[in-house]
């Protein structure tokens, strides 16, 4: 008897096996069959986004949708494409078309109105647009929804709601904002400075620093509000902190340090100060300060000195410049021909150099004639640096 017991299971593997190779089959089956259901014209549709010819990507996604009304994913591949290629007003008919159909579930209509929110933010509709970013209360969605949201008070310049999203931004998804939270402080103490109203716009500052110590807009800002009412003495102990900030951003307050200590009588003491500035930082716009300075103190010797020292330390065209200025209004020797030579010296300085100084966006690459905290192209916080940079610096370091 238990001979015969043992012989049928022998005989179970065997069944499992075939039973396996049934299921198999029809697995196989039936993805060829999903896989046909999917239009020839969505491959194409594929092809031409991948060689990034956009419009006959749309027409291939159109054609697509008609073949397979029901698919969501391929309508929303079509409105990213019309986004992309500017056509928002298209983009937000098909979703809006899309959410009027009934047999949506709701976790599909949340999607069709997160891409229409996108619809809107593109076209610049920013009202509809964080109307219903705020609506999309689903955890999917919160973060992107958030990020979305910070955009639209940045370029509304709503800067209390711009901090309070960046700081749940923050909290959800860990990434820190300090840099933008205290830029968006700032901004509410430029607009306090620009309604007169000095007090709210220190407090801001302080609000700034708190949200990062090392926010150097916020120690200029509080070195000017000072100064402004005669209180030098605190304005330069503000100016004076960025060296232990972010000390590339010196050259940025080097004249207001010089105009508040003359104010204070001391300017021998700002020229001392930025000259140990120059020494350990290096930084060309502090040397067109201290030029600018030593020449109108100390005469065009000191200035001419200074200059070839510096030339001698660090060789620039902006300091040739001003050591052949500095030479042609201390030469005393009288003679035409050379201080004619010294003015066609600088001249040809002057044309190598042109004006082509800017700063040049890291992010995006922009080119600015002045500083700005906030690119004016890419909209990134601190992006520029913080000295201009010679167009003919880049090209002599590149054929190096
Ligand atoms: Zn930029």
């Amino acid at each position: 008897m238990t001979i015969e017991f043992e012989y049928w299971w022998l005989l179970i593997p065997p069944l499992f096996f075939t039973l396996g190779w049934v299921a198999a089959r029809v697995d196989i089956k039936q993805l060829i069959a999903e896989s046909t259901t999917l239009p020839a014209a969505y491959f194409k549709g594929l092809n031409f986004l991948i060689s990034a010819q956009h419009d006959k990507a749309v027409d291939a996604f159109s054609e697509a949708i008609h073949a397979n009304t029901d698919s969501l994913e391929l309508h929303f591949a079509l409105g990213s494409l019309f986004r992309r290629t500017g056509e928002t007003d298209r983009a937000i008919n098909m979703h809006l078309n899309l959410l009027e159909k009934k047999e949506l579930t709701p976790n599909q209509k949340i999607a069709v109105k997160a891409e229409l929110a996108h619809d809107y933010l593109k076209a610049g509709l920013f009202d509809r647009a964080e109307e219903l970013f705020k609506d999309l209360n689903d955890q999917r969605y919160q973060q992107p929804a958030l990020h979305s949201l910070l955009e639209i008070y940045v370029r509304e310049r709503e800067w209390t709601l711009a901090i309070e999203t960046a700081t749940e931004l923050e909290r959800l998804s860990g990434i820190p904002f300090r840099k933008e939270i205290a830029q968006y402080y700032c901004e509410l103490a430029m607009n306090s400075i620009i309604t007169e109203q000095p007090k709210e716009a220190k407090a801001q500052l302080l609000n700034a620093l708190d949200a990062n110590k090392n926010c150097v807009r916020a120690n200029v800002l509080l070195g000017d509000l000072n100064a402004k009412v005669g209180n030098n003495a605190t304005a330069i102990s503000h100016w004076k902190r960025i060296e232990f900030q972010q000390p590339e951003y010196l050259g940025l307050v080097a004249k207001k340090l010089l105009r508040s200590y003359a104010a204070t009588k001391k300017p021998d003491e700002g020229l001392t100060l930025l000259n140990t500035y120059l020494e350990n930082y290096k930084l060309p716009s502090l040397m067109s300060a201290l030029y600018e300075a030593t020449l109108a103190e100390q005469g065009a010797e000191s200035a001419a000195k200074l200059a070839r020292n510096e030339l001698i330390r660090q060789p620039s065209l902006q300091t040739l410049d001003q050591l052949l200025q500095a030479r042609a209004m201390s030469d005393s020797s009288g003679k035409k021909t050379s201080s004619q030579d010294i003015q066609l010296m600088q001249q040809t300085v002057r044309n190598a150099i042109g004006n082509r100084a800017a700063y040049h966006c890291n992010q995006c690459g922009f080119r600015a004639k002045q500083y700005h905290w906030q690119c004016p192209a890419c909209n990134a916080w601190e992006s520029l640096p913080a000295e201009p940079s010679e167009a003919i610096h880049r090209e002599m370091t590149i054929k190096k």
